[in-house]
């Protein structure tokens, strides 16, 4: 009996995702102590100390299900954003409402559209239904939106942004952003990806949010994984017209945020000062991490995120491999098509310097 021969094409033909390396995988494959992670673009001050305090409190209900609406988390990010509850879909992190909304929207006649260098669950949702993805090649290692305005047909169904962009830290201006989402036609449902929003303060920066008004087909993808720091809870949110929300709630799981996190969630919300310790530390480190490659003479992409993708010149994976073996967790871009970089997660001050030294020393061994 030929068991992969019953799965569906698109499945057979699927790589699942790759997360970077974990610590605990590390220490037990390297022997390696008091490794640093710099892999998943996770925040290094973790969470405020009032989400894990919420969670730890909401242990003790875990005997119930958690409530499948997430009214007070929904109300909770609705008044933040100035819209109304209904208009929000609560996820297991931001890539399942990602999913949802493919699954609701797209079929295998469809196409998606996306840019190259894109994150990499774009593909993986698209390929997972069946569906055409077709791959915009990238200007700068950014969205060329008129490029990708040039790649929608008649039976483009949805297109996927990250702004900024992960793994290249890009991001897109107000007014180009804007056209496109004016150029689309009425058959097609733009996904703005939002997942690093919160540490962006360039001006020009758009909060696509305020357009769901003009923009019905539009739906604005946050989490609770990056600046917030709660990448192990699973929890994200699509913001979107009425209409959709109640699209994308009939195919979301009844119970896909579970009890811990629709509270963390709601108590890290409320930790403003959180926020700005993060995003400052943040600042900071992209510019300790840019300087620093600038004095080895290596090229990096300017980020407007918490990563930033280097250039060494070499295969990065070599780079990957020698850092490892020094305890440094970094991720490799092969997978993006981008051999020589590496992507780098900015880490406090301490981690940054103990990632540089061990660059350093890396680098005059690897071919
Ligand atoms: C990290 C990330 C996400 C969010 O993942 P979660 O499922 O919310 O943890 C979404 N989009 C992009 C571009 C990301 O980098």
């Amino acid at each position: 009996m030929d068991v992969q021969s019953l799965a569906r094409p698109g499945v057979r033909a699927l790589k699942p995702y790759q997360p970077g390396k974990s610590l605990t995988a590390l220490e037990r494959e390297y022997g390696i102590r008091d490794a640093v992670k710099l892999a998943s673009n996770e925040n290094p001050l973790g969470p405020s100390a009032r989400a894990v305090a919420a969670v730890q409190d909401a242990a003790a209900q875990l005997g119930r299900y958690p409530d499948g609406n997430g009214f007070a988390l929904k109300t909770a990010i609705a008044g933040k954003l100035g819209v109304a509850a209904e208009q929000i879909t609560l996820g297991n992190g931001s890539n399942d409402v990602l999913e949802i909304a493919a699954r609701v929207f797209v079929t295998r006649d469809h196409e998606v559209v996306f840019s190259q260098y894109a994150f990499a669950v774009y593909p993986l949702v698209t390929q997972a239904i069946g569906a055409k993805a077709v791959t915009v090649p990238a200007r700068d290692w950014g969205h060329d939106l008129a490029g990708m305005a040039r790649a929608i047909t008649a039976a483009t169904r949805l297109v996927f942004i990250a702004n900024p962009n992960n793994p290249t830290g890009t991001w897109l201006r107000i007014g180009e952003l804007e056209q496109f989402l004016v150029s689309l036609p009425g058959h097609v449902i733009a996904v703005v990806d939002e997942a690093y929003f919160e540490y962006v303060d360039e001006p020009g920066y758009p909060n696509a949010v305020q357009w769901l008004d003009r923009f019905p087909n539009l739906i604005v993808t946050r989490t609770f994984s990056k600046i917030y720091g709660l990448a192990g809870l699973r929890v994200g949110y699509a913001v979107s017209s009425r209409e959709i929300a109640d699209l994308l709630n009939r195919v979301r799981q009844p119970f896909n945020v579970n009890h811990l996190a629709l509270s963390g969630a709601a108590a890290a919300l409320e930790d403003t000062a959180h926020l700005k310790r993060s995003r400052t530390l943040n600042r900071e480190g992209l510019r300790q991490l840019g300087q620093a490659f600038t004095g080895m003479g290596l090229a990096y992409i300017p980020s407007v995120a918490n990563f930033i993708a280097v250039n060494l010149g070499r295969p990065g994976i070599n780079v990957y491999k020698a850092l490892l073996c020094e305890g440094v967790i970094v991720r490799p871009l092969d997978e993006y098509d981008m051999p020589k970089h590496l992507r780098v997660t900015v880490g406090t001050p301490n981690e940054i310097r103990r990632f540089l030294t061990v660059l350093e020393k890396v680098l005059g061994a690897v071919p």
